[in-house]
């Protein structure tokens, strides 16, 4: 039965050692094994043939290497941008994406089948709660932007820069990853941080805290724990109003966690991490855009390390709403940048294939 299997890809390294050894190998396979996972990518059990055989044998019968199948894949037209449809064992599916910015690729991940968050502006919310992803179905995301890039070469110039002739992408591998994807991480915490911990581990993908970043919604009682517990991640704080009553009527989670208690979170993070967060602020057209808003969100933030990524809408099937015209996003952010906070606006891309930020969705 297949549900009663282990997925591989939900054990740490430790754990999976501990396993190994219960079944009654030495250590040394566990660390193999998390090698084949993780760092060689192996195709399938039958290909890790350091492995002993009653050893592989066990691994056929009570575990899965939790790949998940590609259902669809789509390439945007932009040529930097890849979306995959991926099927999971219970026949739901999540969307993850590959994306080439200035010479460096990002898988943007997904953290549940759906959000519960209802964002008035995002598709995902728009389609509702399905469930959480388990870590490992988390990490096998992060595990097939990898393999894509791995078994990428020279004929394949969509994941090349212009011009670039591409040898040098031959043998790359994933260093960046977001967790922006479908699903707010922060209502996922466990799992959410079971697989990065899977994605960090120095002798597997080894992935640097500093090249993943987690975007919240804004659940409160996760930043906290996040900063208790000292994630060396980097943190993203979607707020796209800076009144209470502004930023409730796009984001009805802020009903469970109004805009003062977030703000007292957000300080709490940078005061004891030392650290800087990232706001996100969607930019719609005549709603949020304007001077007054861009002077209330420097006033909210002023003295805080803090740095705004302003993300012109995209556009979703249940929102009517435009995206802020270039004229308006740049004034936006001069005011911004009186109160002395640093901003960027978020390139749009993959938008012909439905991959932008908010965009992403399943038809159940
Ligand atoms: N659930 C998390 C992460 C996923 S969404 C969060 O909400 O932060 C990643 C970012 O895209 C968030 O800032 C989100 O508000 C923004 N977003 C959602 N829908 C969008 C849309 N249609 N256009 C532009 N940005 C959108
Ligand atoms: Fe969920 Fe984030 Fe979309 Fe809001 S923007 S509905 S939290 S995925």
């Amino acid at each position: 039965m297949a549900s009663a299997l282990l997925n591989l890809h939900d054990f740490t390294r430790a754990e999976l050692t501990a396993q190994i050894e219960a079944w009654g190998f030495s250590p040394v396979h566990g660390a193999r094994l998390w090698n084949y996972l993780y760092y060689e990518s192996a195709a399938n059990i039958p290909a890790m043939m350091e492995l002993p055989v009653r050893l592989r044998t066990r691994l056929e019968t009570d575990t899965t290497l939790g790949r998940l199948p590609v259902s669809r894949e789509t390439h945007s037209a932009d040529g930097f941008t890849r979306k995959y449809l991926l099927a999971l064992a219970d026949a739901h599916r999540i969307e993850t994406v590959l994306m080439r910015y200035t010479g460096r690729v990002t898988a943007c991940v997904s953290s549940q089948v759906g959000c519960a968050m209802g964002c008035v502006f995002c598709a995902t919310g728009q389609m509702g709660y399905t469930r959480h992803l388990t870590a490992g179905e988390i990490v096998a995301q992060a595990v097939h932007v990898d393999r894509v890039l791995r078994s990428t070469s020279a004929d394949t110039p969509a994941l090349a820069e212009p011009g670039d002739a591409s040898p040098h992408h031959r043998h790359e591998r994933l260093r960046n990853i977001v967790l922006m994807g479908m699903g707010e991480p922060l209502h996922n915490y466990d799992a959410v941080m079971k697989a990065i911990d899977i994605l960090r581990d120095s002798s597997g993908m080894a992935l640097g805290a500093k090249k993943i970043c987690l975007s919240t919604v804004g659940v409160v009682p996760g930043i906290i724990r996040m900063a208790d517990e000292n994630r060396p991640i980097h943190l993203a704080v979607s707020l796209h109003g800076a009144t209470q009553a502004e930023r409730l009527a796009l984001v009805p989670a802020a009903r469970a966690w109004p805009l003062d208690q977030l703000m007292d979170a957000c300080r709490y993070y940078t005061t004891k991490l030392g650290r800087r967060i990232f706001f996100e602020w969607t930019l719609i057209e005549g709603k949020n855009d304007g001077p007054a808003q861009a002077h209330a969100v420097g006033a909210l933030l002023r003295g805080m390390p803090a740095q705004v990524n302003l993300i012109p809408l995209n556009p979703t099937a249940g929102y009517a709403g435009a995206p802020t015209q270039n004229i308006a996003a740049k004034q936006f952010q001069a005011i911004l940048a009186d109160y002395g906070l640093p901003s960027t606006v978020r390139q749009r891309r993959g938008i012909d294939i439905g991959a932008g930020c908010g965009q992403l969705a399943v038809a159940e």
